[in-house]
């Protein structure tokens, strides 16, 4: 059993070094003992909030950290290869919060998810119809309250949230911007996923000017999920009333230090709503958002663009690639096919 092990407890930016590959061996059959599932695991999911578990926490925080000397844990779409479970049997497919490894054996697996619609890719549930389409689905229509002909912008669009919040604006009827950190993915933001406006942030050097250019008379809606510099210039040009849901602030996770932010002043001027929220605690929105969703895929009316990496000893790489934004879109790991 191939593993990715954590080795210790990060500081900065993560590494590759920081994990390690091993091999251990594994009896395919869960124990008479336990009432679990038996897993192989078929995709893993890459996602920014890992990071957060690299570090040891002195206070609670939303997830747990990371063992060293344990497999990373995350996101994955797996096949049940044997169950004492009543909720799966053998041959299903699921996705949920699994080891990066190649076999799992999940002792609870009450948090997975049973994969009922298997006429789209499976690797769609680590990104648009798993836990990241959750967080665009949820955080721009619960959080963003959105109506047609609303100003929205996004930031981090290209990736696995961001691509679909801007599309699900678009449905609406909304004037979208998104801005990401290449040409190719500006390119992407305007001729797949349909944005109205899209902008390379590295090549502004005046994010507040940049903004000004495609909001002249300012935003309704920011879907944030970088922080930092980029909150501080959007708060000067948000609407009355605006709306933030914060779903992500990435360019801290890595900083000892986080960057303050300096123009807080506007949400009581601009009288704006801005909320944080974590995906799990809307998951009981899920069958809802698929009645949504499955349809677009299937019609061709949402696309997804997934950055794939071959091969279960390309995951660290893969993974601390989102930090650098080397991800193209979804970013997730093939470990088998079926
Ligand atoms: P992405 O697929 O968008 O990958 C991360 C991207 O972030 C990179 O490709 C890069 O794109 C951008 N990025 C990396 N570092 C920086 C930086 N220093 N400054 C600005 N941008 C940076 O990730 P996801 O779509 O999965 O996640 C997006 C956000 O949503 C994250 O903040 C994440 O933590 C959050 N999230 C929150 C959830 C919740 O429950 N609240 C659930 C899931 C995600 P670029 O080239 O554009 O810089």
């Amino acid at each position: 059993n191939k593993q990715v092990i954590f080795k210790n407890y990060v500081v900065g930016s993560p590494k590759e070094s920081d994990m390690e590959l091993t091999t251990s061996k594994i009896t395919l059959k869960v124990p008479e003992d336990c009432n679990g599932i038996l897993l192989k695991n078929l995709y893993l999911s890459c996602d920014p909030y890992m990071r957060i578990r690299m570090t040891k926490h002195d206070r609670p925080t939303y997830v747990q950290s990371f063992i060293p000397g344990t497999p990373i844990m995350g996101y994955g779409v797996s096949k049940v290869l044997d169950s004492r479970h009543p909720n799966f049997k053998v041959g299903d497919f699921v996705w949920g919060m699994t080891g990066w490894e190649e076999y799992s054996l999940i002792s609870s697996p009450q948090l997975f998810f049973k994969i009922e619609h298997t006429d789209v890719p499976l690797s769609y549930y680590t990104g648009i119809l798993g836990m990241p389409g959750m967080t665009a689905y949820a955080g721009f229509y619960e959080i963003g309250s959105p109506k047609k002909g609303d100003c929205v912008y996004v930031s981090a669009a290209s990736g696995a949230v961001g691509q679909l919040v801007g599309q699900l604006a678009k449905l609406t009827g909304c004037y979208v911007v998104g801005s990401a950190g290449s040409k190719e993915k500006v390119e992407l933001l305007k001729s797949r996923f349909r944005f109205d406006e899209a902008f390379n942030y590295k090549e502004e050097a005046d994010l507040d000017a940049a903004l000004k250019r495609y909001f002249p008379e300012g935003i309704d809606i920011y879907f944030e999920n970088v922080g930092g510099k980029m909150l501080d210039a959007v708060l000067i040009n948000m609407k009355l009333h605006g709306r933030i849901p914060v779903c992500g602030m990435i360019s801290q996770y890595n900083l000892q230090q986080p960057e303050g932010v300096h123009n807080l002043v506007n949400l009581i001027i601009k009288r704006i709503r801005m909320e944080g929220f974590i995906v799990a605690d809307y998951y009981h929105l899920y069958p809802k958002y698929l009645e949504l969703i499955l349809p677009h895929i299937k019609e061709g009316k949402v696309s997804y663009v997934e950055d794939v990496a071959e091969g279960i000893e390309n995951a660290p790489s893969a993974l601390i690639g989102i930090y650098s934004g080397r991800n193209v879109g979804k970013q997730l790991v093939v470990v088998a096919r079926d």
